[in-house]
């Protein structure tokens, strides 16, 4: 499993920055007591001595030690309850000097012990989202959100589309870089974009790195880099294309093709393969007029490598507003 590395170093950032920030925040709020009541910093200063009073108790040998770690244990908890009081006194919190974290469990460090913390996993749940490409579309349209009830006017769509649904589920909930590539192919307004949706947020939940792209855009980047257009608003960097660990590309064959993106369509799918990385393609295509359109070297590889989903029924959208 790979998380975008872009994603997780922009989050460490921000965890390093709230670090600091609190910690420099309490080291105001300590010099603000101070001023008040020097003794916190006196007491404050014995108590950094702990670990010196403790090795000095022990170096005095065996005898007598546990009595002298009860002192050191006493003088600690009087200063403790002392230093509270200095702070009730001036009328604040016994806490008022320490850091407040977001995240109690981490200290803002994204670490629970060698472990991710969840929240630092939450958030790069969350970037990872933005960097996607899928922005909010990826809260919208989930496997909770998708209705069976457009297609139950037929049993075979039905039955059809419930056998879709839950091979795109499956494969989302068990998705690896062992997983196939996947393929939705059907009329438009059948749901294909939704379940592709779904998919890439339950896999980037899973804590793999996914990129979702209209196939105009993956066009026009290849086409940009390869012809400089540097200030072209298509200026995602083709590397993400290649090395993410789930490509999705939405709406394939509504992009115009020429000879030079069948032969990046090519290398991409075939660089992808060779490193065992997935891609996830939904069309209106029909097989035959992807055969025409890209050629038989692409249609083979692809139908040969690909689960293969057909969607039917009616128009969703259409079915919503009553028309069909
Ligand atoms: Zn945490």
């Amino acid at each position: 499993m790979a998380y975008n590395s872009e994603a997780f170093k922009k989050i460490m950032d921000d965890y390093n920055a709230k670090r600091t920030s609190a910690i420099d925040a309490a080291e105001k709020r300590l010099h603000e007591i101070s001023e008040k009541c020097p003794e916190v910093k006196m007491i404050d200063t014995v108590l950094a001595g702990t670990g010196m009073a403790i090795m000095e108790a022990i170096s005095q040998g065996r005898e007598g030690l546990e009595e002298r770690l009860e002192r050191v244990r006493k003088r600690n908890e009087e200063l403790q309850q002392h230093r509270a009081d200095c702070l009730a006194l001036l009328g604040y919190d016994p806490n008022y000097t320490q850091p407040k974290f977001e995240c109690e469990k981490c200290k803002d460090t994204g670490y629970d012990g060698a472990r991710l913390c969840e929240c630092f996993k939450r958030e790069l749940t969350l970037e990872t989202c933005r960097r996607s490409g899928l922005g909010r579309l990826v809260d919208m349209q989930t496997f909770e959100s998708f209705s069976l009830e457009y297609y139950e006017y037929d049993r075979d769509v039905y039955e059809n589309m419930s056998l879709a649904y839950e091979v795109c589920k499956n494969y989302a909930e068990k998705f690896s870089s062992e997983s196939e590539n996947l393929m939705l192919i059907g009329s438009t307004g059948l749901g294909k974009t939704h379940l592709s949706t779904a998919i890439a947020g339950k896999v980037i939940a899973r804590g793999f790195d996914v990129c979702y792209d209209t196939a105009t855009n993956v066009f026009s980047a290849f086409e940009n880099e390869k012809f400089g257009k540097q200030n072209s608003k298509f200026s995602t960097p083709t590397e993400r294309y290649f090395d993410c660990d789930l490509l999705i590309i939405d709406d394939l064959g509504t992009e115009p093709v020429t000879q030079f993106t069948i032969s990046f369509l090519y290398n991409l799918i075939n660089t992808r393969s060779m490193n065992r990385k997935p891609i996830l393609m939904n069309t209106n295509l029909s097989l035959a007029d992807m055969q025409k359109k890209y050629g038989d070297r692409i249609a083979s590889r692809l139908f040969g490598e690909s689960i293969i989903l057909k969607f039917m029924g009616k128009d969703i959208r259409l079915q919503k507003i009553g028309i069909t």
